[in-house]
């Protein structure tokens, strides 16, 4: 194979058409409007009949349903701004159980005799949609000949226009149900565990003094980490084509040992691709606001401003859509997969989540003197008990195959969920409990100790990046999601479970004001009862660290490190009792989710599986067995030995994951134990022969692309 060691990476290359970076103006306002593709607000106002405004507004504001005899009248302007802005098609958009997103498109015109068309969409098309279920998983909520399945428009996520050089499509955010009324998609337990979750808290705000607030929102905001890799070694690579993963490749010389990616200047050509991506982001209205260089080579962060729950779960998978269509632009390919490389830093998703009411003020902020801070007090006590009663869900939130190799793994945040509150909220909990000791952290400065330098006020505490769950000022970042996942179901436990916890605090508030205790007073009292009972999720430490691991199981939490370990959790007596009493899942909602997650697992290490024996068999030991021709030909004996043995081991190990990939039909957990215990451990063996192997064939005679090429070309 002749492989282009050297890519010509020039300005002309960048833009598929052979444009250069210069033909983009991203500084032209016109260019550059935020939410041009959007059928925003303000869009609906210009566009629709007052009176059909202001009940649309009316019922998203107080997140109520809404009247479908509105809906032909918005399909009516929806259709007329779609069409002036280039769109020939439609589509539901939903987000079925493989966690990406799904579209059919139908075109808005209808023949109407002697070669004429119409454009026609109405109310009804608008608010329902109805494709054919029974190629999306269920997890046996019905049988295949049951094929029925219903969209539903989503009026709180804004419809918006894709576009693409021959065409546009309006896209309409909707929920996808099966024909009996089951979730089969991540938006519906979503906008449920919205609602519970408002419901508790306005509650819950009633009692603490609050007659104000309507409606209280959760909120996210997600960082994403990514990488951009030439997209010529993603074409080399059967492996990254296949799995989305590098299945072979020994470490390269130089990792990020240097540290000197992080936060380092970013490279002309990936800066040129965000920008374009950040372009094309707005224009759909998604908010983004910082992008830097991660820990690994050729890794990359996005972030964009936190939106409420539902609108930032359906920005985030468009977010992921853009980044990889736009990549392909500057021949580069985005690799989302959370561990394409093996020992190098893997890809995840800060999730920052928060409560904030329709009065506009966020639950979660502590405020300059929390530890006077009832309100916060009260919410920031329900998180921790919800995290820690639920600790073993909210790992399964997060548990898919590629995850498997990055929590518990030595970066990220382990498989144990534990909380980090930093050392100021730490002290007022410790003081409220024990009842000893100053709560209040007086305010500082940090003195440069240079004239011209100001004092900078300094943090109640400092930040802890091995935290899995981490208190960060006004929010709380849940940071073990994985870099390909949907936001939509960790959100919906968060949400969940911390509508629980605010219910059973609330209960006991209630109890105790009409037993006479003042209200602060009673609060004090049960953030005293509640931080005690469940401060062993707390954790300041080195989450990375051994003596943690042993110090954690000590303390009784779980470390699930597997997705198999993890995805019970799901089914769990309490998870299925908080999610049944909040109306979010039923129990044969849950048990649908656990099997289509269960069987994706197996799905996806059998392709891997698979595709591993494939590349090693026909790939690298023609290249080893070559090498070896070539060191008989030149008749080195003392070359010989290591060669042969490494070529011996990688032919047993061959025949191990032959062996391992022929199984009879399986199910359920047997078979992602087949495939975790079998399966993936039979591909481990020939790899650590292969990548040894790498090390010692000739160069030009290694059929893969190498780590040092695809990390550190950019
Ligand atoms: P850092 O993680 O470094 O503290 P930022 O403060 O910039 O970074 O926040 C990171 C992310 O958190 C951003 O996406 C931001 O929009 C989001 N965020 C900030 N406030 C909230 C909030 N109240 N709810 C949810 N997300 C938030
Ligand atoms: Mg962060």
């Amino acid at each position: 194979m002749t492989r282009i060691r050297q890519q010509n990476v020039t300005a002309a290359q960048w833009s598929s058409n052979g444009e250069a970076l210069g033909a983009l103006d991203l500084t032209l306002p016109e260019n550059n409007p935020f939410g041009a593709n959007v059928f925003s607000v303000a869009v609906q106002r210009e566009r629709l009949p007052a009176d059909v405004f202001e009940k649309l507004q009316a019922t998203l504001e107080g997140g109520e349903a809404l009247d479908p005899s509105l809906a032909d009248a918005v399909a009516e302007a929806m259709k007329e701004w779609a069409l002036e802005n280039g769109a020939t098609h439609y589509t539901h958009m939903f987000q079925p159980l493989t966690g990406s997103t799904a579209e059919k498109h139908d075109s808005f015109f209808e023949p109407a005799g002697e070669g004429a068309a119409l454009a026609g969409f109405s109310g009804k098309e608008l608010i329902q949609g109805e494709p054919d279920a029974s190629s999306f998983p269920t997890g046996g909520v019905r049988a295949t000949f049951e094929a029925r399945g219903y969209t539903a428009w989503d009026p709180t996520s804004p419809a918006f226009i894709l576009e693409n050089p021959n065409g546009a499509l309006l896209c309409i955010p909707t929920a996808f149900a099966s024909w009996t009324g089951e979730a089969l998609d991540g938006k519906i337990p979503l906008l449920r565990s919205m609602d519970a979750l408002s419901r508790s808290a306005i509650k819950a705000l009633r009692l603490l003094g609050d007659e104000e607030s309507q409606r209280v929102f959760t909120t996210v905001g997600p960082e994403q980490e990514y990488f951009l890799i030439d997209e010529q070694y993603f074409f080399e690579r059967p492996d990254l084509i296949a799995t989305g993963r590098t299945l072979f490749g020994a470490k390269p010389p130089k990792g990020h040992e240097l540290d000197d990616h992080y936060f380092g200047s970013i490279p002309e050509r990936i800066l040129a691709c965000m920008l374009e991506t950040e372009l094309e982001a707005r224009k759909l209205g998604i908010p983004v606001k910082t992008r830097h260089n991660e820990v690994a080579p050729n890794q990359y962060e996005i972030a964009p401003v936190f939106e409420n729950s539902n609108v930032g779960s359906d920005h985030q998978q468009l977010m992921m859509q853009v980044m990889e269509k736009v990549a392909r632009r500057y021949g580069l390919v985005c690799l989302l997969h959370e561990k394409p490389f093996a020992g190098v830093n893997g890809s995840g998703k800060h999730n920052n989540w928060s409560m904030g009411t329709d009065t506009g003020s966020n639950l979660l902020d502590p405020g300059d003197t929390p530890a006077d801070n009832i309100h916060f007090l009260f919410f920031c006590a329900a998180v921790i008990q919800a995290v820690n009663k639920h600790q073993g869900l909210l790992r399964a939130s997060v548990a898919n195959i590629g995850q498997d190799h990055r929590l518990g793994a030595n970066e990220a945040p382990p498989a144990i969920i534990s909380i980090f509150l930093g050392a100021e909220l730490e002290k007022v909990f410790d003081a409220i409990s024990t009842g000893e000791g100053d709560p209040h952290t007086p305010a500082s400065f940090l003195e440069l100790g240079a004239t011209v330098l100001p004092p900078l006020p300094m943090h109640g505490g400092d930040r802890n990046r091995t935290s899995p769950f981490a208190f960060t000022g006004n929010k709380f970042e849940f940071r073990a999601l994985g870099a390909s996942e949907s936001l939509a179901f960790p959100n919906t436990v968060l949400n969940t479970i911390a509508a629980e916890a605010i219910d059973e605090l609330a209960n006991k508030l209630e109890e105790k004001i009409s037993g006479g205790t003042e209200m602060p007073q009673a609060v004090i009292e049960l953030v005293k009862e509640s931080y005690s009972a469940n401060k062993q999720i707390c954790f300041d430490g080195d989450n990375y660290a051994e003596e943690w691991h042993a110090e954690a199981e000590q303390r009784g939490l779980k470390n699930l490190r597997t997705t198999p370990d993890a995805l019970p959790e799901v089914l769990s007596d309490q998870t299925v009792a908080a999610f049944e009493n909040y109306n979010v899942l039923s129990k044969r909602e849950l048990e649908s989710r656990y099997e289509v997650w269960l069987e994706q697992y197996s799905i996806r290490a059998n392709i891997e599986a698979e595709e591993s024996f494939s590349i090693a068999q026909t790939m690298i030991l023609p290249a080893a067995l070559r090498h070896l021709a070539l060191i008989g030909e030149a008749g080195v004996s003392a070359l010989e030995g290591e060669a042969r043995e490494l070529v011996d081991e990688l032919v047993a190990a061959l025949g191990e994951l032959k062996a391992a990939n022929d199984y009879p039909d399986m199910e359920g957990m047997d078979w992602a134990l087949h495939a975790r215990d079998k399966q993936l451990a039979a591909m481990a063996k020939v790899r650590e022969a292969a990548d040894k192997l790498e090390k010692v064939v000739a160069d030009d005679l290694w059929p893969l692309p190498k780590y040092e090429e695809m990390l550190f070309i950019k």
